[in-house]
């Protein structure tokens, strides 16, 4: 293996070969654990972006050869299980990522893992009932049930039996669910003529998301109603499932792909037709955009459909370089302290929301590029809520010492997680929490 220094060259990533019998082979899986770790060890530069890195430290330095080798290979489930996927260290730090020789990709190993495990059955009801995220909110908003449900979310002696019997952590907030799905509220579309921009599809299909679809369509509504004001025809996509974050997260990759295989062939063709794809949760963007190509690599008509895929503020500022997007504002709104979630991050389109939320007169924005800790359905866990609180306290003091009179994240549980931890510290909460894309609305002076 050569030793280079560092990385010069455009990090690339390979494709996860999930399908080949070897990517399931536990001793295959501990050699390359262990030559990765070992770089890790000799590296430590991710100490302090989560869990994952302190642990696998901790048993190097703690074992009798204080290096890799020392480490039992069971021990290597410790680490495992504390990494929650967020590619912050694969887009953010890793100098030794492809192409470079070593060939680093610190979370692609982890899945490896996490599939491995999955395979075995080492998992949870809980961890299957909190990556059901379209089948809970199928049965969670049926009418009357989401009084019951929302009631029991709210109650702390049933919190504490959900605690005891599913694991999920008692102080943990969890999201109401909506009496009314996005997906059913959503209005139709004015009827505006489309017009391409350079960067820009003219016409955009929107794709609801499990959270939005179940626990906050307003923000759905919102990003409907910006695209009416920018005259700016959509669709919401005929039919929709998750879009497989959770379940990647858990390493189902079965289940990855009977997801896909309902999402795609409802994506592919309106991004042949011309369409820009947006969801507004950055997660399920990145599972389109990133994940699914590399789980996919030969299927063409995924290709298409994330070549199609754009945040939703990605493409508002691209539309405002297209000369196309109207930023006559009706309002400021005062100071916003905005957080920038990990799976924004790790899109690589630079902080887009952020610059658009600038364009907003009499508003201060104070940006906050850390990790809140929630992270999917990891931070909700038992075994894992006092550490996940312990990592977003950085974010949780830096967006409270500002005195904002909003808070805000692209990503929504980030948002409730900002607003829960600041609450947890005796802050009292003078912000009101607001999703950019509800800030923008208001800003525009749209009701
Ligand atoms: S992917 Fe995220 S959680 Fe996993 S090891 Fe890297 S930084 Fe930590
Ligand atoms: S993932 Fe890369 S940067 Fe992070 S500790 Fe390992 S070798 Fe170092």
């Amino acid at each position: 293996m050569p030793s280079v220094e560092g990385n010069l060259q455009a990090p690339t990533r390979h494709p996860i070969e999930w399908r080949d019998p070897a990517f399931y082979d536990e001793a295959a899986l501990a050699k390359e654990q262990e030559r990765i770790f070992d770089i890790c060890h000799g590296c430590r530069r991710c100490v302090s972006l989560c869990n994952a890195f302190p642990t696998l430290f901790d048993l190097v330095d703690s074992s009798k050869t204080m290096e890799v080798d020392g480490v039992a290979k069971e021990d290597y489930w410790k680490v495992v299980d504390q990494c929650y996927l967020c590619d912050l260290c694969y887009m953010t730090k890793c100098p030794y990522v492809p192409p470079h020789p070593w060939n680093v990709d610190f979370p692609h190993v982890m899945l490896r893992a996490k599939a491995v495990k999955f395979k075995k059955g080492d998992f949870t009801l809980r961890d299957r009932v909190l990556t059901s995220t379209d089948a809970v909110g199928k049965l969670a908003t049926i009418p009357i049930v989401v009084q019951a449900v929302n009631g029991a979310n709210r109650s702390p002696p049933l919190r504490k039996v959900m605690e005891k019997t599913l694991g999920v952590a008692a102080q943990a907030w969890l999201p109401p669910y909506a009496a009314r799905h996005f997906r059913k509220s959503a209005p139709p579309s004015l009827r505006w003529p489309v017009r391409d921009g350079e960067r820009t599809p003219g016409k955009v299909a929107i794709f609801g998301t499990c959270y939005v679809n179940y626990n906050e369509p307003s923000i759905g509504l919102d990003l409907l109603k910006l695209l009416d004001h920018f005259e700016i025809p959509y669709v919401v996509v005929d039919k929709e499932v998750c879009c497989g974050m959770p379940k990647l997260e858990l390493g189902d990759l079965e289940r990855v792909e009977a997801l896909k295989n309902v999402n795609v062939p409802m994506l592919a063709p309106l991004a042949r037709d011309g369409y820009a794809i947006m969801t507004a949760i950055p997660s399920c963007t990145l599972m389109f955009k990133q994940e699914l190509p590399l789980l996919f690599p030969g299927d063409d008509d995924v290709k298409r459909m994330a070549e199609a895929m754009f945040d939703p503020f990605e493409y508002f500022v691209a539309r405002e370089r297209d000369g196309l997007l109207d930023r006559s504002f009706k309002r400021g709104l005062g100071k916003v302290s905005y957080h920038i979630p990990c799976h924004s991050r790790v899109q690589n389109v630079g902080q887009k929301t952020r610059e658009a939320l600038e364009w907003i007169p009499d508003t201060s924005i104070n940006t906050v590029e850390r990790c809140s800790g929630h992270d999917g359905t990891w931070g909700v866990k038992r075994e894992f809520f006092a550490d996940a609180m312990k990592i977003g306290r950085p974010v949780f003091r830096r967006m409270d010492e500002f005195e904002p009179d909003f808070i805000s994240s692209d990503c929504p549980i980030a948002g409730r997680r900002i607003e829960e931890g600041i609450v947890q510290d005796g802050e009292a909460r003078k912000a009101r929490k607001a999703h950019p894309l509800t800030l923008f609305r208001m800003a525009y002076g749209i009701d």
